[in-house]
């Protein structure tokens, strides 16, 4: 997941992924010494003009057709202009609401078997891509371009993972600057517009990272249902971090539910997400009995979005809430359809 490779830092980061939210990156000193050494030679990078691609792969894509996503907000918002400028999302809720989450892709390998099960389950997630990977300097990277359109054509919400992934508060004000804007020129090629949506990579963020993400429009989203995946070699080991953060953040914090990270670049993590949604199903197979709220998966983050207005840009959203009417009107559904696959089961 992260660039950073000494012992410590990668510690921390793991502490990061699995809370998600409310913490800001601390790199203790082996790490920031490593990555101060990166930054600076991403900074000697970004005073370059950014070239994406080679002279053979900057011909213009052909027109993208777009759906209509059946979103929360009830229209068709595959970038998330919807979610311009909000507080940041750390994503946790006390009612039962489920969004799925997927970073660092697209991949080749892995991301179309995902596309796949997404849609037989009928769920949409939101896609923080990395947009070095849709650079088109190579075969595997127009691969990348197309499933990356093809992530947008199933209605999926794209979302930007900055240019190449680095630890933005490790970088100084021009270089994080050139990986919002080189992602958004990628972006703008690939798919003719940009997102508005935005996660940082590794969650690390400090005041002044999240002033320069707000700057440019984006509305900052966390997660905190966090599942390891970027740490194991089996989707057990995932579903089984998973379900131990989840238990965590319940006790801790009063929350049933929320936004579950996994990356698609991992096999693993294509496996666990199908055993997640099993899981969420069994379990709401004994909520239905009890006649309790039940797991509502839901498309996108309008529930958890809110607008920042005048506030400063650090402030974060409060856990998502649901109106009683919409409530019993999204329970009503999920009901339904646990009646229909809790007699399959
Ligand atoms: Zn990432």
């Amino acid at each position: 997941m992260s660039a950073i490779v000494t012992r410590t830092g990668r510690l921390v980061l793991y502490a990061l992924a699995l809370t998600g939210g409310a913490l800001t990156a601390h790199l203790t000193a082996p790490g920031a010494i490593n990555a101060v050494a990166r930054a600076t030679d991403v900074r000697a990078a970004a005073s370059e003009p950014l070239v994406v691609g080679r002279r053979d792969s900057t011909a213009p894509l052909p027109e993208l057709e777009l759906p209509t996503p059946n979103i929360v907000a009830g229209q068709p918002d595959t970038f998330g202009r919807a979610f311009k400028g909000g507080k940041i999302i750390g994503g946790g809720t006390q009612h039962r609401l489920i969004l799925f989450s997927f970073d660092d892709g697209p991949d080749r390998r892995h991301t179309p078997l995902l596309l796949d099960r997404l849609d037989a389950e009928g769920i949409r997630g939101v896609f923080f891509l990395t947009a070095a990977r849709l650079a088109g300097r190579n075969l595997m990277e127009r691969q990348q371009i197309a499933i990356a359109r093809e992530i947008a054509a199933r209605g999926h919400t794209i979302a930007s993972h900055t240019l190449d992934h680095e630890q933005l508060p490790l970088l100084d004000d021009a270089a994080v600057r050139a990986q919002i804007v080189g992602a958004e020129r990628v972006f703008e090629r690939v798919f003719g517009r940009r997102p508005w949506l935005m996660r940082p990579p590794g969650g690390a963020r400090s005041a002044r990272v999240d002033r320069l993400i707000a700057e440019r429009g984006y509305t900052t989203i966390l997660w905190n249902l966090g599942a390891g995946d970027f740490q194991v070699r089996s989707a057990q080991e995932v579903v089984e971090t998973w379900k131990k953060v989840f238990e965590r953040r319940e006790e801790q914090f009063g929350e049933r539910g929320g936004i579950i990270l996994l990356h698609d670049t991992h096999a693993w993590s294509v496996d666990a997400f199908q055993m997640i949604v099993a899981e969420l199903w069994r379990r709401n197979c004994e909520l239905l009995v009890q006649g309790d709220e039940l797991y509502d998966i839901v498309n996108d983050p309008a529930l958890f979005f809110e607008p920042r207005a005048d506030a400063p840009a650090t402030a974060f959203a409060r856990p998502a809430t649901l109106p009683p009417e919409l409530l019993t009107q999204r329970q009503a559904a999920v009901r339904r359809e646990a009646e229909r696959r809790c007699v399959e089961m």
